[in-house]
């Protein structure tokens, strides 16, 4: 039988990274869905679709087609066949991305086809519902949080790296946003699996976080 990996938790706290160290270490193919729900959203802005129309949301649904790239254990992800990796981690798509998520109709779309890519094959999924939702039978849960401050210098970096000109202040406020609305939507809320391990990384290295996943897999 295949193995799935689960690793959730707040934005920003490095899940993405464990993720792809785990997967690659593993031979494992790497799932962001969080790529899914940001290419849902971005389809909408380049439509103009409010997101607060419910009826617009859920017609759009059939003409999103969305389709990973293995490769490089990064995330590749195309929207109807076009390459969208770098733009749904712009701050228009962060900004609304947590609205898009809270929709029902939006997370049992996604959830089908996460469902669907982890059936046959050796995972690792990140998002906030996946140890809860996506793969309730996941062998191996990870709940990930850190220091608010850390993720926002983290994902700050990160962000000026690549020249968005975004503020830290910023950052740090779209973080808190995100946690807040993820977390006290009706559907499917970002909440630990009470069978996940808990791993705060704000004093951890990269590596010591692989360490400490690994062992969870090969005790
Ligand atoms: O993982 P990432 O931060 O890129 O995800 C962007 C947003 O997508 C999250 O803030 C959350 O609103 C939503 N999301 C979700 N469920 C997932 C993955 C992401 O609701 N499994």
């Amino acid at each position: 039988t295949n193995l799935v990996i689960a690793i959730d938790g707040y934005s920003s706290c490095g899940k993405s990274t464990l993720a792809k160290a785990l997967a690659k270490k593993l031979h494992f193919i790497y799932i962001d869905s969080g790529a899914m729900y940001r290419a849902v959203t971005l389809y909408f802005l380049r439509n103009n679709i409010d997101v607060n129309d419910h009826d617009k949301v859920i017609a759009a649904l059939k003409d999103i087609h969305l389709n990973f790239h293995a490769r490089d254990y990064q995330t590749h992800i195309t929207l109807n066949d076009e390459e969208v990796s770098e733009e749904i981690r712009l701050m228009p798509v962060s900004e609304y991305v947590s609205a898009v998520s809270a929709i029902r109709e939006v997370r049992h779309e996604m959830v089908k086809q996460q469902q669907r890519m982890g059936k046959s094959k050796n995972i690792v999924m990140d998002g906030r519902d996946i140890g809860t939702t996506v793969f309730p039978d996941a062998q191996l849960k990870i709940f990930m949080t850190a220091d608010p401050n850390v993720r926002a210098e983290r994902r700050f970096k990160e962000l000026s790296a690549k020249g968005d000109p975004i503020t830290l202040e910023e950052v740090f406020e779209n973080l808190a946003h995100r946690d807040y609305q993820d977390t006290t939507r009706v559907e499917s809320p970002l909440v630990r699996a009470t069978d996940a391990i808990i791993l705060d990384n704000t004093n951890l290295t990269e590596a010591q976080q692989l360490d400490f996943a690994t062992e969870k897999i090969e005790p």
